[in-house]
Protein backbone atom coordinates (compact mmCIF):
# COMPACT_ATOMS: atom_id res chain seq x y z
CA UNK A 1 0.00 0.00 0.00
CA UNK A 2 0.97 3.31 -1.09
CA UNK A 3 1.77 6.29 1.95
CA UNK A 4 -0.90 8.16 -0.18
CA UNK A 5 -3.25 5.31 -0.06
CA UNK A 6 -2.80 4.65 4.00
CA UNK A 7 -3.63 8.30 4.36
CA UNK A 8 -6.87 8.27 2.38
CA UNK A 9 -7.81 4.70 4.48
CA UNK A 10 -7.31 6.24 7.56
CA UNK A 11 -8.90 9.35 6.73
CA UNK A 12 -11.78 7.84 5.16
CA UNK A 13 -11.67 5.05 8.18
CA UNK A 14 -11.64 8.43 10.74
CA UNK A 15 -14.61 9.67 8.43
CA UNK A 16 -16.61 6.51 8.77
CA UNK A 17 -16.39 6.33 12.12
CA UNK A 18 -17.33 9.87 12.86
CA UNK A 19 -20.38 8.91 10.69
CA UNK A 20 -21.30 6.35 12.34
CA UNK A 21 -21.12 7.60 15.48
CA UNK A 22 -22.71 10.82 14.62
CA UNK A 23 -25.53 9.57 12.76
CA UNK A 24 -27.05 7.66 14.83
CA UNK A 25 -26.66 10.54 17.43
CA UNK A 26 -28.25 13.48 15.61
CA UNK A 27 -31.20 10.76 14.96
CA UNK A 28 -31.31 9.74 18.28
CA UNK A 29 -31.38 13.48 19.23
CA UNK A 30 -34.54 13.86 16.60
CA UNK A 31 -36.66 11.56 17.87
CA UNK A 32 -35.49 11.96 21.37
CA UNK A 33 -37.19 15.50 20.08
CA UNK A 34 -40.21 14.14 19.09
CA UNK A 35 -40.53 11.80 21.94
CA UNK A 36 -40.28 14.89 24.54
CA UNK A 37 -43.30 16.26 22.88
CA UNK A 38 -45.86 13.44 22.28
CA UNK A 39 -44.58 12.91 26.37
CA UNK A 40 -45.35 16.36 27.32
CA UNK A 41 -48.04 17.88 25.13
CA UNK A 42 -51.00 16.96 26.28
CA UNK A 43 -54.39 17.50 24.80
CA UNK A 44 -55.83 18.15 27.84
CA UNK A 45 -53.45 20.55 28.72
CA UNK A 46 -53.89 22.71 25.60
CA UNK A 47 -57.81 22.58 26.09
CA UNK A 48 -57.15 23.57 29.64
CA UNK A 49 -55.15 26.93 28.53
CA UNK A 50 -57.48 27.19 25.71
CA UNK A 51 -60.69 27.32 27.82
CA UNK A 52 -58.99 29.40 30.44
CA UNK A 53 -57.58 32.01 27.91
CA UNK A 54 -61.00 32.41 25.83
CA UNK A 55 -63.23 31.83 28.80
CA UNK A 56 -66.37 34.66 28.94
CA UNK A 57 -64.93 35.50 32.31
CA UNK A 58 -62.06 37.13 31.03
CA UNK A 59 -64.10 39.26 28.65
CA UNK A 60 -62.35 39.45 25.35
CA UNK A 61 -59.09 40.66 27.07
CA UNK A 62 -59.49 44.05 25.94
CA UNK A 63 -55.77 46.31 25.81
CA UNK A 64 -56.15 47.68 29.03
CA UNK A 65 -58.82 45.82 31.01
CA UNK A 66 -59.50 43.55 33.93
CA UNK A 67 -60.02 40.44 32.17
CA UNK A 68 -56.27 40.78 30.42
CA UNK A 69 -54.63 41.49 33.83
CA UNK A 70 -56.50 37.96 35.06
CA UNK A 71 -55.00 36.06 31.47
CA UNK A 72 -51.24 37.91 32.64
CA UNK A 73 -51.92 36.31 35.50
CA UNK A 74 -52.17 33.41 34.65
CA UNK A 75 -49.73 33.29 31.89
CA UNK A 76 -47.08 33.97 34.69
CA UNK A 77 -48.26 31.74 36.83
CA UNK A 78 -47.10 29.12 34.33
CA UNK A 79 -43.72 30.71 33.57
CA UNK A 80 -43.03 30.75 37.34
CA UNK A 81 -44.02 27.21 38.03
CA UNK A 82 -41.47 26.44 35.04
CA UNK A 83 -38.77 28.14 36.79
CA UNK A 84 -38.16 30.39 34.19
CA UNK A 85 -36.52 33.80 34.86
CA UNK A 86 -37.88 37.12 34.87
CA UNK A 87 -35.85 40.19 33.73
CA UNK A 88 -36.79 42.68 36.55
CA UNK A 89 -34.24 43.25 38.68
CA UNK A 90 -35.08 44.86 41.53
CA UNK A 91 -37.20 42.58 44.18
CA UNK A 92 -40.85 42.40 43.83
CA UNK A 93 -43.29 43.36 46.41
CA UNK A 94 -43.19 39.93 48.29
CA UNK A 95 -47.74 40.02 47.60
CA UNK A 96 -46.67 40.69 43.90
CA UNK A 97 -44.24 37.83 42.47
CA UNK A 98 -45.95 37.25 39.45
CA UNK A 99 -46.03 41.02 38.45
CA UNK A 100 -42.02 40.31 38.15
CA UNK A 101 -42.23 38.99 34.84
CA UNK A 102 -44.43 41.96 33.40
CA UNK A 103 -43.20 45.05 31.57
CA UNK A 104 -45.09 47.66 31.84
CA UNK A 105 -46.37 48.87 28.79
CA UNK A 106 -47.52 52.65 29.37
CA UNK A 107 -50.62 54.10 26.89
CA UNK A 108 -52.14 56.89 25.88
CA UNK A 109 -55.65 56.91 24.53
CA UNK A 110 -56.01 60.02 22.78
CA UNK A 111 -59.42 61.21 21.26
CA UNK A 112 -59.21 64.04 18.99
CA UNK A 113 -60.66 67.50 19.25
CA UNK A 114 -64.50 67.61 18.16
CA UNK A 115 -63.78 70.93 16.83
CA UNK A 116 -60.89 73.12 15.70
CA UNK A 117 -59.62 76.46 13.36
CA UNK A 118 -56.71 77.33 12.27
CA UNK A 119 -56.07 80.96 10.60
CA UNK A 120 -53.03 81.56 8.74
CA UNK A 121 -52.99 85.57 7.31
CA UNK A 122 -56.73 85.49 7.34
CA UNK A 123 -57.51 82.49 5.43
CA UNK A 124 -59.38 80.09 7.60
CA UNK A 125 -59.16 76.05 7.63
CA UNK A 126 -61.55 73.67 9.78
CA UNK A 127 -61.07 70.53 11.65
CA UNK A 128 -61.32 67.94 10.14
CA UNK A 129 -62.11 69.25 6.61
CA UNK A 130 -58.62 70.61 5.72
CA UNK A 131 -56.52 70.14 8.92
CA UNK A 132 -55.72 67.75 11.66
CA UNK A 133 -54.40 67.89 15.51
CA UNK A 134 -51.82 64.96 15.48
CA UNK A 135 -51.01 65.66 19.31
CA UNK A 136 -51.15 67.82 22.23
CA UNK A 137 -54.64 68.86 23.95
CA UNK A 138 -56.86 71.47 23.86
CA UNK A 139 -55.20 74.59 22.44
CA UNK A 140 -55.13 78.34 22.29
CA UNK A 141 -52.30 79.79 19.97
CA UNK A 142 -51.72 83.14 18.72
CA UNK A 143 -48.58 83.91 17.29
CA UNK A 144 -46.23 85.10 14.16
CA UNK A 145 -45.70 81.98 11.64
CA UNK A 146 -42.13 80.96 10.65
CA UNK A 147 -41.36 78.38 7.78
CA UNK A 148 -38.77 75.99 7.85
CA UNK A 149 -38.94 74.55 4.98
CA UNK A 150 -38.55 70.52 5.59
CA UNK A 151 -37.51 70.68 9.36
CA UNK A 152 -34.60 68.92 9.03
CA UNK A 153 -31.37 69.54 11.88
CA UNK A 154 -30.02 72.29 9.81
CA UNK A 155 -32.86 74.11 8.63
CA UNK A 156 -33.94 75.25 12.42
CA UNK A 157 -30.17 75.79 12.80
CA UNK A 158 -30.05 79.71 12.42
CA UNK A 159 -33.85 80.27 12.34
CA UNK A 160 -35.83 82.03 15.26
CA UNK A 161 -38.45 79.69 16.13
CA UNK A 162 -38.79 81.38 19.61
CA UNK A 163 -42.57 81.74 20.75
CA UNK A 164 -43.27 81.53 16.94
CA UNK A 165 -46.00 78.86 15.25
CA UNK A 166 -43.62 76.62 12.97
CA UNK A 167 -44.66 75.96 9.63
CA UNK A 168 -42.80 73.36 7.42
CA UNK A 169 -43.11 70.69 4.55
CA UNK A 170 -44.25 67.07 5.50
CA UNK A 171 -41.65 64.22 5.54
CA UNK A 172 -38.06 64.89 4.08
CA UNK A 173 -36.29 65.17 0.68
CA UNK A 174 -36.90 61.39 -0.11
CA UNK A 175 -39.99 60.39 1.67
CA UNK A 176 -43.28 61.75 1.17
CA UNK A 177 -45.63 58.03 2.58
CA UNK A 178 -47.48 59.08 5.77
CA UNK A 179 -45.67 57.00 8.04
CA UNK A 180 -42.64 58.72 6.91
CA UNK A 181 -44.38 61.85 7.93
CA UNK A 182 -46.06 60.83 10.96
CA UNK A 183 -42.68 59.85 12.29
CA UNK A 184 -40.52 62.61 10.63
CA UNK A 185 -42.96 65.12 11.92
CA UNK A 186 -42.43 63.87 15.83
CA UNK A 187 -38.87 64.92 15.30
CA UNK A 188 -39.46 68.31 13.72
CA UNK A 189 -42.37 68.88 16.43
CA UNK A 190 -39.36 67.81 19.05
CA UNK A 191 -36.94 70.53 17.56
CA UNK A 192 -39.47 73.23 17.57
CA UNK A 193 -40.64 72.52 21.03
CA UNK A 194 -36.75 72.30 22.21
CA UNK A 195 -36.31 75.79 20.66
CA UNK A 196 -39.37 77.70 22.07
CA UNK A 197 -41.87 77.44 19.27
CA UNK A 198 -45.22 77.02 20.35
CA UNK A 199 -46.42 74.64 18.00
CA UNK A 200 -45.89 73.00 14.68
CA UNK A 201 -47.92 73.01 11.17
CA UNK A 202 -47.27 70.80 8.13
CA UNK A 203 -48.22 71.04 5.00
CA UNK A 204 -49.67 67.15 4.07
CA UNK A 205 -48.99 66.87 0.67
CA UNK A 206 -48.76 62.38 0.21
CA UNK A 207 -50.04 61.34 -2.62
CA UNK A 208 -50.35 57.71 -1.76
CA UNK A 209 -52.78 58.57 1.63
CA UNK A 210 -55.69 60.45 0.43
CA UNK A 211 -57.03 63.23 2.98
CA UNK A 212 -60.27 61.21 3.66
CA UNK A 213 -58.32 58.24 4.57
CA UNK A 214 -55.99 60.46 7.33
CA UNK A 215 -59.90 61.46 9.03
CA UNK A 216 -60.43 58.13 8.68
CA UNK A 217 -57.02 57.23 10.72
CA UNK A 218 -56.63 60.23 13.02
CA UNK A 219 -59.84 61.82 13.61
CA UNK A 220 -60.97 58.70 15.53
CA UNK A 221 -60.13 58.05 19.38
CA UNK A 222 -57.09 56.32 19.08
CA UNK A 223 -54.69 54.58 21.44
CA UNK A 224 -50.39 55.10 21.20
CA UNK A 225 -47.85 53.62 23.09
CA UNK A 226 -47.34 56.88 25.72
CA UNK A 227 -43.74 58.25 24.54
CA UNK A 228 -43.08 60.30 27.73
CA UNK A 229 -40.76 63.27 27.60
CA UNK A 230 -43.52 65.94 26.92
CA UNK A 231 -43.11 64.78 22.31
CA UNK A 232 -46.57 63.99 22.25
CA UNK A 233 -48.23 66.89 24.18
CA UNK A 234 -46.29 69.43 22.02
CA UNK A 235 -49.14 71.06 19.42
CA UNK A 236 -48.34 69.74 15.75
CA UNK A 237 -50.89 69.83 13.07
CA UNK A 238 -51.27 69.10 9.22
CA UNK A 239 -53.01 71.01 6.85
CA UNK A 240 -54.41 69.48 3.54
CA UNK A 241 -52.02 70.90 0.84
CA UNK A 242 -51.93 67.92 -2.19
CA UNK A 243 -51.40 71.15 -4.44
CA UNK A 244 -48.64 72.41 -2.99
CA UNK A 245 -50.46 75.67 -3.44
CA UNK A 246 -50.43 76.45 0.43
CA UNK A 247 -46.69 76.06 1.04
CA UNK A 248 -46.07 78.16 -2.44
CA UNK A 249 -48.14 80.88 -1.23
CA UNK A 250 -47.09 81.23 2.56
CA UNK A 251 -43.40 80.02 2.71
CA UNK A 252 -42.08 83.43 2.06
CA UNK A 253 -44.19 85.28 4.57
CA UNK A 254 -44.14 85.80 8.18
CA UNK A 255 -48.42 86.25 8.59
CA UNK A 256 -49.76 86.28 11.89
CA UNK A 257 -51.08 82.15 12.33
CA UNK A 258 -53.60 81.09 14.92
CA UNK A 259 -54.89 77.99 16.39
CA UNK A 260 -57.95 77.07 18.21
CA UNK A 261 -59.22 73.63 19.47
CA UNK A 262 -61.90 72.25 21.82
CA UNK A 263 -62.91 69.07 22.68
CA UNK A 264 -59.47 66.74 23.12
CA UNK A 265 -58.97 63.95 25.16
CA UNK A 266 -55.72 62.35 25.96
CA UNK A 267 -55.60 60.04 29.03
CA UNK A 268 -52.98 57.91 30.50
CA UNK A 269 -53.65 54.11 30.63
CA UNK A 270 -51.12 51.29 31.42
CA UNK A 271 -50.93 47.80 30.01
CA UNK A 272 -48.07 45.08 30.35
CA UNK A 273 -46.66 42.70 27.90
CA UNK A 274 -45.58 39.39 29.89
CA UNK A 275 -41.91 37.92 29.72
CA UNK A 276 -39.93 35.86 30.77
CA UNK A 277 -36.67 33.65 29.98
CA UNK A 278 -34.42 30.83 29.18
CA UNK A 279 -30.63 30.66 29.74
CA UNK A 280 -28.73 28.88 26.59
CA UNK A 281 -26.82 26.11 27.71
CA UNK A 282 -23.78 26.47 25.00
CA UNK A 283 -20.87 29.17 26.15
CA UNK A 284 -21.43 30.61 22.48
CA UNK A 285 -24.32 30.52 21.31
CA UNK A 286 -26.32 31.14 24.68
CA UNK A 287 -25.35 34.84 23.40
CA UNK A 288 -27.74 34.73 21.35
CA UNK A 289 -31.92 35.11 21.55
CA UNK A 290 -35.06 32.98 19.81
CA UNK A 291 -37.89 35.21 20.61
CA UNK A 292 -40.79 33.32 20.86
CA UNK A 293 -43.90 35.72 21.08
CA UNK A 294 -47.63 35.53 20.89
CA UNK A 295 -50.00 38.71 21.82
CA UNK A 296 -52.70 37.55 24.24
CA UNK A 297 -55.15 40.54 23.98
CA UNK A 298 -57.70 40.48 21.85
CA UNK A 299 -61.30 43.13 21.19
CA UNK A 300 -63.23 43.10 24.54
CA UNK A 301 -66.85 43.18 24.40
CA UNK A 302 -68.93 44.53 21.61
CA UNK A 303 -71.39 44.90 19.02
CA UNK A 304 -73.44 41.40 20.02
CA UNK A 305 -74.02 39.02 17.30
CA UNK A 306 -77.94 37.07 16.40
CA UNK A 307 -77.17 35.21 19.82
CA UNK A 308 -76.94 37.96 21.96
CA UNK A 309 -73.02 36.91 22.57
CA UNK A 310 -71.32 40.41 23.01
CA UNK A 311 -67.64 38.52 24.04
CA UNK A 312 -65.18 38.46 21.50
CA UNK A 313 -63.32 35.61 23.00
CA UNK A 314 -60.82 35.50 20.30
CA UNK A 315 -59.94 31.42 20.67
CA UNK A 316 -58.29 31.46 17.17
CA UNK A 317 -57.16 35.09 18.11
CA UNK A 318 -54.94 34.73 20.06
CA UNK A 319 -55.77 32.55 23.05
CA UNK A 320 -54.27 29.81 20.45
CA UNK A 321 -51.28 31.53 20.28
CA UNK A 322 -50.56 31.88 23.58
CA UNK A 323 -51.24 28.63 24.44
CA UNK A 324 -48.64 27.51 21.95
CA UNK A 325 -45.65 29.89 23.52
CA UNK A 326 -46.83 28.08 26.89
CA UNK A 327 -46.03 24.93 25.89
CA UNK A 328 -43.25 25.96 23.88
CA UNK A 329 -41.80 27.31 27.13
CA UNK A 330 -42.81 24.46 29.62
CA UNK A 331 -41.01 22.03 26.96
CA UNK A 332 -37.96 24.16 26.63
CA UNK A 333 -37.47 24.37 30.32
CA UNK A 334 -37.35 20.79 30.67
CA UNK A 335 -35.16 20.16 27.69
CA UNK A 336 -32.90 23.20 27.66
CA UNK A 337 -31.55 24.46 24.05
CA UNK A 338 -28.56 26.31 22.97
CA UNK A 339 -29.33 29.64 22.24
CA UNK A 340 -31.16 31.51 24.70
CA UNK A 341 -34.90 32.17 24.34
CA UNK A 342 -37.20 34.92 25.55
CA UNK A 343 -40.61 34.17 25.67
CA UNK A 344 -42.63 37.40 25.17
CA UNK A 345 -46.41 37.58 25.55
CA UNK A 346 -47.71 40.96 24.18
CA UNK A 347 -50.39 43.27 25.00
CA UNK A 348 -52.17 45.75 22.23
CA UNK A 349 -51.68 43.86 18.88
CA UNK A 350 -55.18 44.41 18.05
CA UNK A 351 -54.63 48.59 19.48
CA UNK A 352 -51.96 48.38 16.48
CA UNK A 353 -49.21 46.33 17.76
CA UNK A 354 -48.49 48.47 20.44
CA UNK A 355 -46.68 45.86 22.90
CA UNK A 356 -44.68 44.84 20.73
CA UNK A 357 -43.83 47.99 19.27
CA UNK A 358 -42.79 48.86 23.15
CA UNK A 359 -40.80 45.75 23.40
CA UNK A 360 -38.41 46.39 20.49
CA UNK A 361 -37.75 49.94 21.66
CA UNK A 362 -37.11 49.15 25.27
CA UNK A 363 -35.63 45.82 24.61
CA UNK A 364 -35.00 43.98 28.23
CA UNK A 365 -31.41 42.35 26.00
CA UNK A 366 -29.97 45.04 22.79
CA UNK A 367 -31.58 43.99 19.93
CA UNK A 368 -28.46 42.51 18.07
CA UNK A 369 -28.38 40.01 20.07
CA UNK A 370 -32.16 38.79 18.96
CA UNK A 371 -31.35 36.39 16.06
CA UNK A 372 -34.47 35.65 15.05
CA UNK A 373 -38.79 35.92 16.75
CA UNK A 374 -40.98 33.03 15.83
CA UNK A 375 -44.42 34.76 16.01
CA UNK A 376 -47.69 32.81 16.90
CA UNK A 377 -50.73 34.49 15.70
CA UNK A 378 -53.55 33.42 13.81
CA UNK A 379 -56.60 35.34 11.80
CA UNK A 380 -57.93 31.53 11.53
CA UNK A 381 -57.57 27.73 10.02
CA UNK A 382 -59.65 26.14 7.33
CA UNK A 383 -56.58 23.60 6.35
CA UNK A 384 -56.03 21.04 9.26
CA UNK A 385 -53.53 19.63 7.05
CA UNK A 386 -51.02 22.81 6.80
CA UNK A 387 -49.35 25.42 9.26
CA UNK A 388 -49.24 29.00 7.30
CA UNK A 389 -46.16 30.96 7.97
CA UNK A 390 -46.25 34.32 6.81
CA UNK A 391 -42.78 35.37 5.40
CA UNK A 392 -41.33 31.75 5.37
CA UNK A 393 -40.03 32.17 2.71
CA UNK A 394 -38.28 35.38 3.00
CA UNK A 395 -35.46 34.40 5.40
CA UNK A 396 -32.82 31.36 5.88
CA UNK A 397 -35.09 29.61 8.28
CA UNK A 398 -37.28 28.41 5.45
CA UNK A 399 -35.78 25.08 5.84
CA UNK A 400 -35.97 24.18 9.55
CA UNK A 401 -39.61 25.57 9.74
CA UNK A 402 -40.21 23.04 6.97
CA UNK A 403 -38.97 19.96 8.10
CA UNK A 404 -39.72 20.42 11.83
CA UNK A 405 -43.29 21.32 10.66
CA UNK A 406 -43.62 18.48 8.30
CA UNK A 407 -41.94 15.82 11.66
CA UNK A 408 -45.55 16.16 12.36
CA UNK A 409 -46.82 15.44 9.42
CA UNK A 410 -48.02 19.28 8.80
CA UNK A 411 -47.07 21.30 5.16
CA UNK A 412 -45.62 24.80 5.89
CA UNK A 413 -46.92 26.88 3.33
CA UNK A 414 -45.94 30.43 2.07
CA UNK A 415 -48.72 33.40 2.86
CA UNK A 416 -51.93 32.37 0.22
CA UNK A 417 -53.07 35.69 0.36
CA UNK A 418 -50.15 38.55 -0.04
CA UNK A 419 -52.44 41.28 -0.94
CA UNK A 420 -53.96 40.52 2.84
CA UNK A 421 -50.98 42.42 3.81
CA UNK A 422 -50.80 40.11 6.78
CA UNK A 423 -46.79 40.25 7.68
CA UNK A 424 -47.54 43.80 8.11
CA UNK A 425 -50.21 43.01 10.62
CA UNK A 426 -49.04 41.22 13.26
CA UNK A 427 -46.53 41.71 16.24
CA UNK A 428 -43.57 39.99 14.05
CA UNK A 429 -43.05 43.48 11.45
CA UNK A 430 -41.97 45.38 14.84
CA UNK A 431 -39.19 43.01 14.88
CA UNK A 432 -38.37 43.21 10.93
CA UNK A 433 -38.62 46.84 10.91
CA UNK A 434 -34.71 46.74 13.52
CA UNK A 435 -33.63 44.23 11.19
CA UNK A 436 -34.00 41.23 13.14
CA UNK A 437 -35.60 38.28 11.08
CA UNK A 438 -39.12 37.28 12.10
CA UNK A 439 -41.94 35.21 10.67
CA UNK A 440 -45.72 34.90 11.87
CA UNK A 441 -46.25 31.02 12.16
CA UNK A 442 -49.95 30.15 12.12
CA UNK A 443 -52.48 27.39 11.93
CA UNK A 444 -53.24 26.23 8.49
CA UNK A 445 -55.35 29.21 6.17
CA UNK A 446 -55.64 28.75 2.30
CA UNK A 447 -57.79 32.16 1.88
CA UNK A 448 -59.95 34.68 3.37
CA UNK A 449 -62.61 31.73 3.07
CA UNK A 450 -66.48 31.81 4.60
CA UNK A 451 -64.52 29.27 7.11
CA UNK A 452 -62.49 32.02 8.08
CA UNK A 453 -64.78 34.93 8.31
CA UNK A 454 -67.27 32.77 10.20
CA UNK A 455 -64.76 33.58 13.28
CA UNK A 456 -62.96 36.36 12.75
CA UNK A 457 -63.03 39.08 15.54
CA UNK A 458 -66.62 37.46 15.99
CA UNK A 459 -68.46 36.56 19.61
CA UNK A 460 -68.47 33.10 17.76
CA UNK A 461 -65.27 32.74 18.35
CA UNK A 462 -65.43 30.90 21.39
CA UNK A 463 -63.52 27.86 23.07
CA UNK A 464 -65.74 25.03 22.06
CA UNK A 465 -65.22 25.83 18.42
CA UNK A 466 -61.77 24.81 17.80
CA UNK A 467 -60.29 21.11 16.63
CA UNK A 468 -58.54 20.12 19.26
CA UNK A 469 -57.09 17.08 17.79
CA UNK A 470 -55.32 19.14 15.21
CA UNK A 471 -54.60 21.98 17.56
CA UNK A 472 -52.52 19.31 19.69
CA UNK A 473 -50.66 18.21 15.99
CA UNK A 474 -50.08 22.21 15.40
CA UNK A 475 -48.57 23.02 18.79
CA UNK A 476 -46.08 20.19 18.63
CA UNK A 477 -45.06 21.55 14.92
CA UNK A 478 -44.65 24.93 16.37
CA UNK A 479 -42.93 23.80 19.76
CA UNK A 480 -40.25 21.68 17.53
CA UNK A 481 -39.63 23.99 15.23
CA UNK A 482 -38.56 26.70 18.19
CA UNK A 483 -36.52 24.48 19.25
CA UNK A 484 -34.71 23.33 16.11
CA UNK A 485 -34.05 27.39 15.31
CA UNK A 486 -32.75 27.63 19.02
CA UNK A 487 -30.33 24.46 18.59
CA UNK A 488 -29.13 25.14 15.21
CA UNK A 489 -25.68 26.83 14.97
CA UNK A 490 -26.53 28.10 11.79
CA UNK A 491 -26.84 31.77 11.39
CA UNK A 492 -30.30 32.93 9.85
CA UNK A 493 -30.34 35.78 7.95
CA UNK A 494 -32.86 37.83 5.86
CA UNK A 495 -32.57 36.71 2.07
CA UNK A 496 -30.88 39.29 0.40
CA UNK A 497 -33.65 41.10 -1.73
CA UNK A 498 -35.54 41.33 0.86
CA UNK A 499 -36.69 45.03 1.65
CA UNK A 500 -35.35 44.23 5.94
CA UNK A 501 -31.77 42.82 4.71
CA UNK A 502 -30.18 46.28 5.10
CA UNK A 503 -31.55 47.28 8.47
CA UNK A 504 -30.67 43.61 9.30
CA UNK A 505 -27.22 44.51 8.07
CA UNK A 506 -27.09 47.45 9.96
CA UNK A 507 -28.18 46.07 13.43
CA UNK A 508 -25.99 43.39 13.48
CA UNK A 509 -23.10 45.51 11.92
CA UNK A 510 -22.59 43.03 9.16
ZN1 LIG B 1 -56.92 40.10 15.68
Amino acid sequence: MSKRFQFMNSFLFKSLILLALALPAQLLGQSADLNLLHDQILRERIEAHTHFVAHDLLEGRDTPSRGQDVAAIYIASHLHQMGLKSFSDSLPDPNRLLESYFQKVPLQNVIPADEGMLSIGGEEFFSPENFLQLSGGNVDIKAKMVYVNYGSEADFEGTKVKDKIVLARGGNEKASGVREMFIEGRDKARRAEEAGAKALVEFYNSPQTSWSMLQFYLNTPRMTVDEGQGQSTFPRFWVEDVGNRKRDNWSGHKKEVSIRTQGAVSESLGAQNVIAYLEGTDPVLKDEYIVLSAHYDHVGIGVPDADGDSIYNGTRDNAIGTVTLLEAARVLSTSGSKRSIIFAFFCGEEKGLLGSEYFVSNPPVPLRQMAFCLNSDNAGYNDTTKATVIGLERTSAENIIREATAELGLEAIVDPVPRQNLFDRSDQVNFARKGVPAVMYSMGLTSFDEEIMKYYHRPSDNPGSVDYDYLLRFTKAYVLTAMRLANTSEAIEWRENDRYFEASRRLYGL
